[in-house]
């Protein structure tokens, strides 16, 4: 069966499903990647998201749209198809690589452009006024995406800057239940017609497909990654990415094909209590996010650190806040690079916060309690 799903306007491209499927996970094998856009199209969705960077996706995934056409008689025309390039290298080489992306994918043209990974304001500056904007006035000239968007995992000023660029006509955030901080960019973005992607809210939002005791209890009646997904559509993100790699992977995307409505009752209440209890075991110790410690001289991210310890201590989804912990340092400009022990106990943060936590004792206390041997990133 195909489930008849809510196609919603994202920036000035074509109207996509409430979930988009993310290829990073289905990388394996032609077999595997078409059985997971197969699921997909049962599921409802008509959006795949890739990048040249997440190995052979690309590759995979054209030879798996143009085999569901010959078998299952889907046109590969009906999907909307989202890839993206890095920001660097000159005019001639992004041509390559722009080239080089619409072979793999075995389309005419590109739907959705994004660049890829605006972490750093060189990155920005890169599209806004070096070789990047040499590019993207050479794809808007020839017409050779339907529009241009960017992904970023930096920081809120950043994505700001990036949103009030004007450049853009959707953005892929980092957008989660346990994390609300850009939420407000989120809104923002939307509020200019821009389209809205939530990044990962299953696996980045808290691997939530795999809640602790503490997490399904406080959560009642409702599975933690159903209630993300309700959050995230009820704020109105467009999109949420759902990184597969099975047909089980599907079926809240098939349970949520239809659901945009605001949040019941129940929702609201289960939230609440979530919210509750993590207060309750985080006590006087929890951070409330608010940023006020920033900037830290020696460049510690202290609210994302302490919103590590919040989810691992209020929540309990320790190994997702040990994964996270420990590719600091590892993963370049997609992620922080100075953890709890690089703190110098210059007590600078301290009289800024708002909830008086004596942050260099609790910077401490999360390093040894998360720190241990780093894992490998999907992608590199
Ligand atoms: S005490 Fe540590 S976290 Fe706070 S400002 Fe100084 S170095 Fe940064
Ligand atoms: S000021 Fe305090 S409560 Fe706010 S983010 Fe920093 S540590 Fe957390």
């Amino acid at each position: 069966m195909i489930i008849n799903s809510i196609k919603r306007p994202f920036g000035i491209g074509p109207k996509v499903s409430i979930f988009t499927l993310g290829t990073m996970r289905a990388t394996n094998s032609l077999d595997k990647m078409y059985g997971v856009i197969k699921s997909a199209y049962s599921a409802g969705i008509n959006h795949i998201e890739t990048a040249p960077s997440y190995g052979n996706a690309e590759k995979l995934i054209g030879m798996a749209l143009e085999k569901l056409e010959q078998e299952e008689k889907v046109n590969k025309n009906k999907w909307v198809i989202t890839t993206k390039i890095l920001p660097r290298g000159n005019i001639e080489q992004l041509k390559v690589k722009y080239n080089q992306s619409k072979k793999n994918l075995k389309i005419d043209r590109i739907h959705n452009l994004a660049i890829h990974g605006i972490n750093l304001k060189e990155h920005l500056d890169w599209v806004l006024k070096g070789p990047g904007k040499i590019f993207v006035n050479w794809i808007i000239k020839n017409n050779l995406a339907e529009q241009l968007g960017f992904s970023s995992h930096g920081d809120y000023e950043l994505i700001d800057q990036a949103i009030d660029s004007d450049l853009f006509n959707f953005c892929n955030l980092h957008l989660h239940l346990f994390d609300k901080s850009k939420i407000p960019l989120a809104k923002k973005a939307l509020s200019k017609k821009m389209g809205v992607l939530a990044i990962s809210p299953a696996d980045k939002g808290g691997q939530l497909y795999a809640p602790s005791k503490l997490l399904k209890k406080d959560s009642k009646t409702m599975h933690p990654l159903e209630l993300a997904y309700r959050y995230l559509i009820s704020e109105g993100i467009t999109t949420l990415s759902l990184g597969a790699s099975k047909e089980e992977d599907f079926h809240l995307a098939i349970k949520l094909a239809n659901s945009t409505s605001e949040l019941n009752e129940n929702e609201i209440n289960i939230i609440k209590n979530i919210e509750d209890q993590s207060s309750k075991r985080l006590g006087d110790s929890k951070c409330g996010q608010c940023r006020e410690c920033l900037p830290c001289p020696s460049k510690i991210p202290i609210p994302e650190i302490l919103r590590l310890r919040n989810i691992a201590i209020g929540n309990g989804q320790m190994k997702f806040s040990k994964e996270r912990y420990n590719l600091i340092g590892r993963a370049g400009h997609w992620w922080e690079i100075r953890d709890g022990s690089d703190c110098r106990n210059c007590n600078f943060c301290v009289p800024k916060c708002p909830n008086h936590l004596d942050i260099p004792h609790l910077l401490k206390e999360t390093h040894e309690m998360l720190i241990e041997n780093p894992k490998r990133r999907l992608w590199d």
